[in-house]
């Protein structure tokens, strides 16, 4: 089935063969910042949370599972802890008897806990603004640290996760050899100032138009706009 991407194509007849004014990458580029800035001027920030902390946790729930659901338990969460101190007194398995429904819970409430005495025994209870010290936390990677600084502090940060991984390869940004190779390749062709924006707006564009599958490329405003003369699919590595 292909997804409901209703936008109408920038101009022309399908049936004939367009003139490609996007053939490099820089030039898909700076199309996506401007028209991905008027489909979405507004980039709320999915994962409900408070601060630092509260979204640290919320990522960490959101693997392998919808923000919706994340939104859907993190209130119960919070009002049982929402600071380090809090949740360190709390028993595993009364956490993970809360984020249950978020799916890996016997592994995400013992890297909550374990993360949360860190913050207290390191860091004076407050989540850290560097990328090694977010990284050096239990069950925190590369990804959640880089929506933790773009989110919760400002500092830029592109953090890749499937939907843009799959667009940057359906784009032709990048050649999708690895996620690291993604963010290297969108963090050199997108202005740094606009990746937090950016990088939710693809997230927005992803959840809303480009599934995992059911598209043959050729469907919606954007892929037709870059690739005029598209006919199939072009196959995404995960
Ligand atoms: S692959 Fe292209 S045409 Fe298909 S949904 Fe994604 S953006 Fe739209």
């Amino acid at each position: 089935m292909k997804p409901s991407g209703g936008i109408a194509p920038a101009g022309g007849d399908a049936g004939l063969a367009m003139t490609n004014r996007f053939t490099t990458p820089a030039a898909r580029a700076a199309y996506l910042d401007r028209r991905l800035a008027e489909l979405y001027p507004e980039t709320p920030v999915p994962l409900w949370h408070q601060d630092a902390y509260t979204l640290l946790v919320a990522v960490l729930l959101s693997a392998q599972c919808t923000d919706t659901r994340v939104n859907g338990i993190t209130p119960g969460l919070w009002a049982v802890a929402d600071t380090p101190e809090a949740m360190s007194r709390v028993p595993v398995a009364r956490i993970a008897e809360i984020i249950r429904p978020c799916g890996l819970a016997p592994q995400k409430a013992r890297a909550i806990a374990a993360l949360s005495r860190l913050l207290v025994e390191r860091h004076g209870g407050r989540v850290p603004r560097s990328f090694a010290e977010l990284e050096a936390l239990p069950g925190v990677g590369h990804k959640t640290a880089s929506v933790v600084m773009a989110q919760a502090f400002g500092e830029p940060a592109f953090p890749v996760d499937t939907h843009i991984h799959r667009l940057a390869q359906r784009w032709k940004l990048t050649d999708g050899r690895s996620v690291e190779q993604t963010e290297r390749d969108l963090k050199r062709l997108f202005p740094r100032e606009h990746w937090n924006r950016l990088h939710l707006r693809l997230i927005f564009y992803g959840r809303e138009h480009c599934t995992a599958r059911g598209c043959d490329g050729t469907v919606c405003e954007i892929c037709r706009t870059l690739f005029p003369n598209r006919r199939r699919a072009i196959p995404t590595r995960k």
